[in-house]
Protein backbone atom coordinates (compact mmCIF):
# COMPACT_ATOMS: atom_id res chain seq x y z
CA UNK A 1 0.00 0.00 0.00
CA UNK A 2 0.83 3.70 -0.59
CA UNK A 3 1.01 4.86 3.11
CA UNK A 4 1.59 8.48 4.30
CA UNK A 5 2.42 8.45 7.96
CA UNK A 6 3.45 11.61 10.16
CA UNK A 7 4.78 12.11 13.52
CA UNK A 8 8.81 9.96 13.52
CA UNK A 9 8.98 9.96 17.17
CA UNK A 10 9.95 7.46 19.76
CA UNK A 11 7.30 5.58 18.24
CA UNK A 12 6.72 6.57 14.76
CA UNK A 13 10.26 6.00 13.21
CA UNK A 14 10.18 2.89 14.06
CA UNK A 15 6.53 1.84 13.37
CA UNK A 16 7.30 3.52 9.89
CA UNK A 17 10.61 1.30 9.55
CA UNK A 18 8.00 -1.67 9.99
CA UNK A 19 5.73 -0.71 7.18
CA UNK A 20 8.81 -0.12 5.29
CA UNK A 21 10.10 -3.25 6.11
CA UNK A 22 6.43 -4.96 5.47
CA UNK A 23 6.67 -3.56 1.75
CA UNK A 24 4.62 -0.79 1.70
CA UNK A 25 5.39 2.42 0.06
CA UNK A 26 6.06 5.02 2.54
CA UNK A 27 5.88 8.96 2.78
CA UNK A 28 7.32 10.60 6.04
CA UNK A 29 6.92 13.70 7.53
CA UNK A 30 7.98 15.34 10.66
CA UNK A 31 8.70 18.79 12.07
CA UNK A 32 12.20 17.09 12.33
CA UNK A 33 14.60 17.21 9.19
CA UNK A 34 16.45 14.26 11.03
CA UNK A 35 14.15 11.91 11.34
CA UNK A 36 12.60 12.50 8.26
CA UNK A 37 16.51 11.90 7.08
CA UNK A 38 16.91 8.44 8.80
CA UNK A 39 13.76 6.83 7.17
CA UNK A 40 14.42 8.06 3.78
CA UNK A 41 18.01 5.99 4.18
CA UNK A 42 15.68 3.41 5.02
CA UNK A 43 13.78 3.58 1.88
CA UNK A 44 10.94 6.19 2.83
CA UNK A 45 10.16 9.21 0.84
CA UNK A 46 10.29 12.50 2.29
CA UNK A 47 7.13 14.69 2.06
CA UNK A 48 7.50 18.27 2.67
CA UNK A 49 4.36 18.81 4.74
CA UNK A 50 1.57 16.71 6.01
CA UNK A 51 -0.77 17.21 3.18
CA UNK A 52 2.01 15.72 0.62
CA UNK A 53 2.41 12.78 3.15
CA UNK A 54 -1.48 12.31 2.66
CA UNK A 55 -1.64 12.87 -1.32
CA UNK A 56 -2.02 9.72 -3.17
CA UNK A 57 -1.89 7.93 0.00
CA UNK A 58 -4.37 4.75 0.37
CA UNK A 59 -3.96 5.15 4.54
CA UNK A 60 -2.64 8.05 6.40
CA UNK A 61 -1.23 6.79 9.91
CA UNK A 62 -0.39 9.70 12.52
CA UNK A 63 1.78 9.09 15.93
CA UNK A 64 1.96 12.82 17.95
CA UNK A 65 2.37 13.70 20.65
CA UNK A 66 -0.89 15.15 22.18
CA UNK A 67 -4.60 16.19 20.38
CA UNK A 68 -3.42 19.47 19.91
CA UNK A 69 -0.72 18.38 17.88
CA UNK A 70 -3.23 15.82 16.17
CA UNK A 71 -5.75 19.13 15.58
CA UNK A 72 -3.32 21.27 13.45
CA UNK A 73 -1.75 18.32 11.88
CA UNK A 74 -5.55 17.17 10.26
CA UNK A 75 -6.41 20.90 10.04
CA UNK A 76 -3.30 22.67 8.81
CA UNK A 77 -3.46 24.48 5.73
CA UNK A 78 -1.19 21.98 4.51
CA UNK A 79 -2.61 19.43 6.55
CA UNK A 80 -3.37 16.14 6.14
CA UNK A 81 -7.53 17.20 5.43
CA UNK A 82 -5.95 18.90 2.49
CA UNK A 83 -4.24 16.57 0.61
CA UNK A 84 -6.24 13.34 1.32
CA UNK A 85 -8.46 11.58 -1.40
CA UNK A 86 -11.88 10.86 -0.54
CA UNK A 87 -12.58 7.72 0.71
CA UNK A 88 -8.79 7.06 2.20
CA UNK A 89 -8.81 6.21 6.06
CA UNK A 90 -6.82 8.01 8.83
CA UNK A 91 -5.57 5.92 11.25
CA UNK A 92 -4.36 7.88 14.40
CA UNK A 93 -2.37 6.21 16.74
CA UNK A 94 -0.99 8.77 19.04
CA UNK A 95 -2.55 8.48 22.07
CA UNK A 96 -5.24 11.25 22.92
CA UNK A 97 -8.27 11.96 24.15
CA UNK A 98 -11.76 10.37 23.33
CA UNK A 99 -13.96 13.50 23.09
CA UNK A 100 -10.74 14.92 20.12
CA UNK A 101 -10.97 11.52 18.30
CA UNK A 102 -15.20 12.07 17.86
CA UNK A 103 -14.62 16.01 17.20
CA UNK A 104 -11.54 14.79 14.43
CA UNK A 105 -13.39 11.69 12.84
CA UNK A 106 -16.51 14.54 12.24
CA UNK A 107 -13.89 16.71 10.68
CA UNK A 108 -12.91 13.80 8.62
CA UNK A 109 -16.32 12.62 7.67
CA UNK A 110 -17.57 15.83 6.34
CA UNK A 111 -15.02 15.34 3.51
CA UNK A 112 -15.39 11.98 3.25
CA UNK A 113 -12.96 10.21 5.38
CA UNK A 114 -13.09 7.86 7.92
CA UNK A 115 -10.96 8.76 11.16
CA UNK A 116 -10.24 5.21 13.43
CA UNK A 117 -8.45 6.00 16.88
CA UNK A 118 -5.73 3.17 17.30
CA UNK A 119 -3.48 4.06 20.29
CA UNK A 120 -0.98 1.09 21.42
CA UNK A 121 0.37 -0.89 24.00
CA UNK A 122 4.03 -2.20 24.23
CA UNK A 123 6.32 1.11 24.32
CA UNK A 124 9.08 1.31 22.17
CA UNK A 125 10.28 -1.85 22.24
CA UNK A 126 7.28 -3.31 20.92
CA UNK A 127 7.83 -0.82 18.23
CA UNK A 128 10.73 -1.89 16.67
CA UNK A 129 10.02 -5.42 17.45
CA UNK A 130 6.72 -4.76 15.49
CA UNK A 131 5.02 -6.80 18.50
CA UNK A 132 2.79 -3.43 19.88
CA UNK A 133 -0.96 -4.18 20.67
CA UNK A 134 -3.62 -1.47 19.07
CA UNK A 135 -6.59 -0.72 20.14
CA UNK A 136 -8.83 0.01 17.31
CA UNK A 137 -12.31 2.23 17.70
CA UNK A 138 -14.17 2.36 14.82
CA UNK A 139 -16.59 0.41 12.94
CA UNK A 140 -16.08 -3.31 11.76
CA UNK A 141 -15.87 -2.79 8.58
CA UNK A 142 -12.94 0.13 9.56
CA UNK A 143 -11.27 -2.40 11.75
CA UNK A 144 -10.84 -5.33 8.85
CA UNK A 145 -9.73 -2.46 6.85
CA UNK A 146 -6.88 -1.13 9.16
CA UNK A 147 -6.36 -4.30 10.39
CA UNK A 148 -3.47 -5.69 7.10
CA UNK A 149 -1.65 -2.46 7.77
CA UNK A 150 -1.73 -2.31 11.53
CA UNK A 151 -0.27 -6.14 11.51
CA UNK A 152 2.60 -4.83 9.86
CA UNK A 153 3.46 -2.67 13.29
CA UNK A 154 2.01 -5.23 15.83
CA UNK A 155 0.92 -8.43 16.94
CA UNK A 156 -2.28 -7.88 18.79
CA UNK A 157 -5.00 -5.64 16.61
CA UNK A 158 -7.98 -5.51 19.02
CA UNK A 159 -11.64 -4.06 18.09
CA UNK A 160 -12.35 -2.57 20.67
CA UNK A 161 -16.05 -1.24 19.62
CA UNK A 162 -17.35 2.23 18.04
CA UNK A 163 -15.13 5.53 17.34
CA UNK A 164 -13.04 6.37 20.61
CA UNK A 165 -13.16 2.98 22.37
CA UNK A 166 -9.56 2.18 21.21
CA UNK A 167 -8.57 5.39 23.37
CA UNK A 168 -10.96 4.86 25.97
CA UNK A 169 -8.94 1.12 26.43
CA UNK A 170 -5.84 2.66 26.44
CA UNK A 171 -5.97 5.93 29.29
CA UNK A 172 -8.50 2.55 31.51
CA UNK A 173 -5.33 0.32 31.31
CA UNK A 174 -2.66 3.24 32.13
CA UNK A 175 -5.12 3.90 34.85
CA UNK A 176 -4.36 0.92 36.14
CA UNK A 177 -0.82 0.60 35.82
CA UNK A 178 -0.16 4.23 37.44
CA UNK A 179 -2.43 3.08 40.23
CA UNK A 180 -0.65 -0.51 40.59
CA UNK A 181 2.88 1.08 40.47
CA UNK A 182 2.15 3.53 43.43
CA UNK A 183 -0.06 0.54 45.42
CA UNK A 184 3.65 -1.70 44.99
CA UNK A 185 6.06 1.05 45.25
CA UNK A 186 4.26 2.16 48.83
CA UNK A 187 4.76 -1.54 49.87
CA UNK A 188 7.96 -2.52 48.63
CA UNK A 189 9.13 0.68 50.70
CA UNK A 190 7.02 -0.09 53.59
CA UNK A 191 8.31 -3.64 53.70
CA UNK A 192 12.08 -2.41 53.43
CA UNK A 193 11.07 0.35 56.31
CA UNK A 194 9.47 -2.64 58.69
CA UNK A 195 13.19 -5.12 57.96
CA UNK A 196 12.47 -7.73 54.77
CA UNK A 197 14.55 -8.44 52.44
CA UNK A 198 12.96 -6.67 49.39
CA UNK A 199 13.29 -9.49 46.98
CA UNK A 200 11.67 -11.79 49.88
CA UNK A 201 8.89 -9.32 49.69
CA UNK A 202 9.00 -9.04 45.79
CA UNK A 203 8.97 -12.70 45.30
CA UNK A 204 6.12 -13.42 48.15
CA UNK A 205 3.65 -10.72 46.31
CA UNK A 206 4.26 -12.33 43.23
CA UNK A 207 2.79 -16.14 44.21
CA UNK A 208 0.16 -13.93 46.51
CA UNK A 209 -2.63 -11.67 45.63
CA UNK A 210 -0.74 -8.48 45.36
CA UNK A 211 1.12 -10.39 41.46
CA UNK A 212 0.47 -7.64 38.97
CA UNK A 213 2.91 -6.71 36.29
CA UNK A 214 4.12 -3.47 37.92
CA UNK A 215 5.33 -6.52 41.11
CA UNK A 216 6.20 -9.15 39.06
CA UNK A 217 7.82 -7.63 35.25
CA UNK A 218 8.57 -3.79 36.34
CA UNK A 219 9.09 -4.20 39.95
CA UNK A 220 10.30 -0.58 41.13
CA UNK A 221 12.68 -1.61 44.18
CA UNK A 222 16.53 -1.61 42.46
CA UNK A 223 17.48 -5.31 42.37
CA UNK A 224 14.44 -7.44 42.68
CA UNK A 225 13.92 -8.17 38.74
CA UNK A 226 17.20 -7.81 37.10
CA UNK A 227 15.53 -6.64 34.11
CA UNK A 228 13.26 -4.01 35.12
CA UNK A 229 14.03 0.22 34.89
CA UNK A 230 14.51 -0.12 38.77
CA UNK A 231 17.64 -1.99 37.78
CA UNK A 232 19.37 0.17 35.75
CA UNK A 233 18.88 4.26 37.33
CA UNK A 234 15.55 4.01 36.13
CA UNK A 235 16.15 4.64 32.36
CA UNK A 236 14.69 3.52 29.24
CA UNK A 237 11.39 2.51 30.13
CA UNK A 238 8.46 3.93 30.29
CA UNK A 239 8.46 8.01 31.50
CA UNK A 240 6.62 9.32 34.29
CA UNK A 241 5.70 12.64 32.19
CA UNK A 242 3.97 10.28 29.78
CA UNK A 243 2.08 8.17 32.70
CA UNK A 244 1.60 11.69 34.42
CA UNK A 245 -0.16 12.65 30.18
CA UNK A 246 -2.27 9.52 30.28
CA UNK A 247 -3.44 9.81 33.93
CA UNK A 248 -4.28 13.47 33.01
CA UNK A 249 -6.58 12.14 30.15
CA UNK A 250 -8.42 10.04 32.45
CA UNK A 251 -8.90 12.37 34.92
CA UNK A 252 -10.27 14.78 32.20
CA UNK A 253 -12.21 11.78 30.89
CA UNK A 254 -13.17 11.08 33.97
CA UNK A 255 -14.74 14.34 34.78
CA UNK A 256 -16.55 14.70 31.51
CA UNK A 257 -18.97 11.65 32.35
CA UNK A 258 -19.45 12.55 36.17
CA UNK A 259 -17.30 9.33 37.12
CA UNK A 260 -15.67 9.36 40.27
CA UNK A 261 -11.40 8.67 39.50
CA UNK A 262 -10.21 8.35 43.23
CA UNK A 263 -7.21 6.93 43.00
CA UNK A 264 -6.48 7.46 39.41
CA UNK A 265 -6.29 11.32 40.21
CA UNK A 266 -4.76 10.65 43.30
CA UNK A 267 -1.92 8.74 41.42
CA UNK A 268 -1.73 11.65 38.97
CA UNK A 269 -0.97 13.76 42.15
CA UNK A 270 1.94 11.46 43.12
CA UNK A 271 3.41 11.47 39.52
CA UNK A 272 3.04 15.36 39.57
CA UNK A 273 4.83 15.74 42.36
CA UNK A 274 8.03 13.19 40.71
CA UNK A 275 8.04 15.22 37.27
CA UNK A 276 8.46 18.57 39.96
CA UNK A 277 11.12 16.75 41.50
CA UNK A 278 12.66 16.61 37.77
CA UNK A 279 12.27 13.21 37.83
CA UNK A 280 9.88 13.61 34.91
CA UNK A 281 12.07 12.05 32.24
CA UNK A 282 12.70 8.85 34.26
CA UNK A 283 10.96 5.51 34.14
CA UNK A 284 7.53 5.88 36.36
CA UNK A 285 8.53 3.10 38.73
CA UNK A 286 10.80 5.70 40.41
CA UNK A 287 8.10 6.93 42.28
CA UNK A 288 9.30 4.73 44.52
CA UNK A 289 11.36 7.36 45.42
CA UNK A 290 8.77 9.82 46.67
CA UNK A 291 8.58 6.98 49.68
CA UNK A 292 11.95 6.08 50.09
CA UNK A 293 12.98 9.70 51.06
CA UNK A 294 14.94 9.96 47.28
CA UNK A 295 14.34 13.35 45.24
CA UNK A 296 15.13 14.05 42.03
P1 LIG B 1 7.68 11.78 20.50
O1 LIG B 1 7.56 13.10 21.18
O2 LIG B 1 8.95 11.01 20.57
O3 LIG B 1 7.34 11.95 18.93
C1 LIG B 1 6.39 12.83 18.41
C2 LIG B 1 6.86 13.26 17.03
O4 LIG B 1 5.84 14.09 16.47
C3 LIG B 1 8.15 14.08 17.06
O5 LIG B 1 9.09 13.53 16.16
C4 LIG B 1 7.70 15.47 16.61
O6 LIG B 1 8.66 16.18 15.86
C5 LIG B 1 6.48 15.13 15.76
N1 LIG B 1 5.56 16.23 15.59
C6 LIG B 1 5.01 17.05 16.52
N2 LIG B 1 4.22 17.96 15.96
C7 LIG B 1 4.24 17.73 14.63
C8 LIG B 1 3.64 18.35 13.51
N3 LIG B 1 2.83 19.39 13.64
N4 LIG B 1 3.91 17.84 12.29
C9 LIG B 1 4.73 16.77 12.14
N5 LIG B 1 5.34 16.15 13.15
C10 LIG B 1 5.10 16.63 14.40
O7 LIG B 1 6.46 10.91 21.05
P2 LIG B 1 6.34 9.30 21.09
O8 LIG B 1 7.01 8.78 22.31
O9 LIG B 1 6.70 8.77 19.74
O10 LIG B 1 4.78 9.14 21.36
C11 LIG B 1 3.82 9.40 20.35
C12 LIG B 1 2.45 9.07 20.93
O11 LIG B 1 2.40 7.70 21.33
C13 LIG B 1 2.07 9.90 22.16
O12 LIG B 1 0.72 10.24 22.09
C14 LIG B 1 2.35 8.95 23.32
O13 LIG B 1 1.54 9.23 24.45
C15 LIG B 1 2.01 7.61 22.69
N6 LIG B 1 2.71 6.46 23.28
C16 LIG B 1 4.05 6.54 23.57
C17 LIG B 1 4.69 5.44 24.12
C18 LIG B 1 6.17 5.48 24.46
O14 LIG B 1 6.65 4.55 25.14
N7 LIG B 1 6.91 6.47 23.98
C19 LIG B 1 3.97 4.25 24.37
C20 LIG B 1 2.63 4.18 24.03
C21 LIG B 1 2.01 5.31 23.49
Amino acid sequence: MKIGFVGLGHMGAPMALNLLKAGHTVAVFDLSASAMQTLAEAGAQKAASAKAAASGAECVITMLPAAAHVRSVLTAEDGVLAGIAKGVTIIDSSTIDPASVKEFAKLAAAQGNAFVDAPVSGGTGGAAAGTLTFMVGGSAEHYESVKPVLSGMGKNIVHCGETGTGQVAKICNNLVLGVTMAGVAEAMALGEALGIDPKVLGGIMNTSTGRCWSSDTYNPYPGVIETAPSSRGYTGGFGTDLMLKDLGLATDAAKGVHQPAYMGALAQQLYQAMSSHGDGKLDFSAIIKLYRGEKG
